[in-house]
């Protein structure tokens, strides 16, 4: 046992070596943070148990090192050091009880920050002229990377040094913005060359580079934090960041002095509940002492001072094995790869496909079937796949290949013209029939409950269900229904009262069921509107069609066409016989109080069966609510989804109102009906 430990030490001592080796000097990481903290987590636990299997020259027991040996190296007049990492409300706590130890019952003050995912560096001024940037390096030394520190804007040259500030090492971050991050990668990637996994080696990459030129131009910018070499009567952090301020620097935003632990946990569920409103990409929250005497009373371990802990967020990236690629029908023909990975944990759930878009996007990526691949979850999104992870590969890993046939019909593919995508026209494939029968019956559109993925696919293959309007013939099929296996009377007769109330639903969502290729939701609202019925509709020329807002000649022409197909005008006439609605009543935005969401705010917390957060928050727009992130006084209701976070305790600390997940659903219903 003893000696597993020891093998087992060393085995993850070279692992987490090799890491930081791609992640800190190549800026190109082989796995991502998730899976490097876990192992990193396990070896420090391994050390902290059996203390005499820690060596010296741990990764535990240093900071990561960037050193390139390119450039000149700069000593730094105090280290740079890391942080130590807190993942929950428990481990914050023991960190309060630690320092109020150390610090013989004193009670610390805390300023709490956002942590930035950039690169750090430390610039030195003498006489209020900037003379050296440097990286942190192994710690004690860094990269002297001046040249490139220069060309960010943000980065004064020189400031006004009163007395006492003739000598300082100026820290922060350096970061690239996430439109910056985005547009550098859709540049390297029409140019064949490999995108950065994330904006923080993006940054860290950059400031690498041998050509300041080429750095100018990708958009760096930075956040300070610490002055070191202020004097002494400076006095605490916060008084730091406001000198810092009025030397003109740009200081970490949001931040905030907080008088106890309970208070720093409120701000950094602040902090975390308004991440995605960022335009940089921040990877937790940072915890600091605020007076200095304290900080110099606690000092530092070897890697980390024991005055500050980083919070780490949920992480929105994960690496892990692409198994292969399926084709997926869509209701308009379009052929699309999924990526079939193997499951992984990620931001909350677990993750086992990802969206692939087109084969454009497989080739200008270059991923195969079998590589580890990077995938990333961002706010509401499906996870995508950001990049292979290229330099593990082992040879088996297989090209892929875009189907020359459909995978439901067997048709053959075409390839439009002016578009990427593959197409199967065959306007009878099961696969679109099916796609386009999910969508009829889907939440934004028809919502008819009881008519999934499942069942609609058993109703085409039983011959039920063909096209929309033979949902609203199913009632004189009930007998066959019956007969299905897993269905009951009480099962069908539920479904069949969902379609009858589904007859109900605004003429913009019937639009918007129908399908027509590129009319969403905002499209078909804004055609309901401005048209009024479908008649005036399906007669307006593409001209017309054009007129109404943010309707252009890509829409125009596919709504024409769409009429101008006699099936299309002979299923409508069957939809208008049924007693749906072809009509618009529509025509103003609710008032407030006309239903239960308009002129009210809510708050949006865990996660929601039936909707994704970005439809629920459509729904309570279209019907005059607003969805804001944080619970404030003004907060009308929490809706509360299943594991909901600490939202919920806002709410009910600040007696704002709970809906329950059903109660919304409920609500909606009611609001769509009215
Ligand atoms: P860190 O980045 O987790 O924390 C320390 C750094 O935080 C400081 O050096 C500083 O630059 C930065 N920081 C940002 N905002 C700050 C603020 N407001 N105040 C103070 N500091 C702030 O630690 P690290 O040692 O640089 O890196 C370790 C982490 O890097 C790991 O936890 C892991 O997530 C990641 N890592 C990943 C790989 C990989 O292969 N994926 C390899 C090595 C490290």
């Amino acid at each position: 046992m003893g000696e597993d430990l020891a093998k087992r030490a060393e085995e993850l001592r070279e692992k987490i070596d090799e890491y930081d080796y791609h992640y800190y000097v190549l800026n190109d990481p082989l796995v991502s943070d998730k899976e490097y903290d876990k192992l990193f987590q396990e070896l420090e636990k391994i050390e902290e148990e059996r203390p005499e299997l820690r060596t010296p020259d741990s990764p535990t027991q240093r900071v990561g090192d960037d050193l390139t040996e390119e450039f000149p190296t700069v000593e730094h007049d105090e280290p740079m050091l890391s942080l130590q990492n807190s993942y929950n409300r428990g481990e914050l706590e023991d960190f309060d009880r630690r320092a109020r130890e150390g610090l013989d019952g004193e009670e610390p003050e805390y300023v709490v920050e956002y942590k930035i995912d950039g690169a750090s560096i430390s610039l030195r001024y003498e006489n209020g002229k900037l003379t050296s940037a440097a990286t942190r390096g192994d710690g004690k030394r860094g990269d002297d990377v001046l040249p490139n520190a220069r060309v960010v804007r943000a980065v004064p040259l020189s400031f006004d040094a009163p007395k006492g500030y003739e000598r300082v090492e100026i820290r922060g971050e350096i970061f690239m913005p996430i439109r910056a991050f985005e547009e550098l990668n859709r540049e390297r990637e029409r140019a064949g060359e490999k995108p950065f996994a994330n904006p923080r080696n993006a940054a860290a990459g950059t400031l690498k580079l041998h050509d300041p030129r080429i750095a100018a131009k990708r958009g760096l910018s930075i956040f300070v934090y610490q002055i070191v070499g202020a004097p002494a009567e400076l006095g605490d952090h916060q008084a730091a960041l406001r000198k810092l301020e009025a030397f003109r620097f740009k200081v970490t935003e949001n931040y905030r002095l907080c008088n106890n632990v309970a208070e720093a946990l409120e701000h950094v569920e602040r902090l975390e509940a308004r991440r995605d409103e960022l335009d940089y990409e921040v990877d937790g929250a940072v915890i600091k002492i605020n007076d200095y005497r304290m900080r110099a009373k606690l000092g530092a371990v070897s890697r980390s001072p024991r005055w500050a802990i980083a919070y780490k967020f949920e992480a929105k990236q994960a690496t892990t094995t692409l198994e292969r690629v399926t084709w997926q029908v869509g209701r308009t023909g379009a052929v699309t790869p999924v990526a079939e990975l193997e499951p992984v944990r990620l931001a909350g759930s677990t993750v086992s496909r990802a969206t692939l878009h087109n084969y454009d996007e497989i080739t200008r990526k270059d991923v195969r079937e079998g590589d580890r691949v990077t995938v990333e979850k961002g706010g509401d999104v499906i996870p995508k796949i950001v990049a292979p992870i290229e330099r593990v590969r082992d040879g088996s890993e297989k090209e892929i290949r875009p189907p020359k046939s459909c995978p439901s019909c067997g048709d053959e593919l075409t390839r439009q013209e002016d578009e990427v995508g593959l197409y199967c026209v065959n306007a009878e494939c099961p696969a679109q029939k099916k796609a386009r029968l999910r969508h009829f019956a889907s939440r934004g559109a028809m919502d008819v409950e009881g008519l999934g993925e499942a069942v609609v696919e058993t109703f085409v293959e039983a011959g039920l269900l063909s096209n929309f309007a033979d949902v609203y013939d199913l009632r004189e099929r009930a007998e066959e229904i019956e007969a299905l296996e897993g269905f009951g009377e009480k099962s069908v007769r539920n479904l069949l009262d969902a379609i009858e109330e589904s007859k109900r639903r605004p003429f913009e969502r019937v639009l918007y069921a129908l399908g027509v290729r590129f009319v969403g939701e905002s499209a078909a609202q804004t055609l309901a509107r401005t048209f009024g019925d479908v008649g005036a509709l399906a007669n307006a020329t593409v001209d017309e069609l054009q007129e109404a807002p943010d309707v252009g000649p890509r829409i125009a022409t596919s709504v024409r066409t769409f009429f101008e197909d006699a099936r299309n005008l002979a299923l409508i006439e069957r939809l208008k016989k049924a007693g749906l609605r072809f009509e618009s009543e529509a025509d103003k935005t609710p008032e407030p109080g006309e239903n239960f969401f308009a002129g009210k705010k809510f708050v949006l917390t865990g996660s929601l069966e039936r909707h994704s957060r970005t439809e629920a928050k459509k729904r309570i727009e279209r019907l005059g609510g607003k969805v804001v992130s944080a619970v404030s006084g003004a907060t009308d209701a929490v809706i509360a989804g299943a594991d909901p976070g600490s939202k919920l305790d806002a709410a009910k600390k600040k007696n704002v109102a709970v809906v329950s997940e059903e109660e919304f659903y409920r609500k909606l219903k009611e609001a769509d009906a009215e």
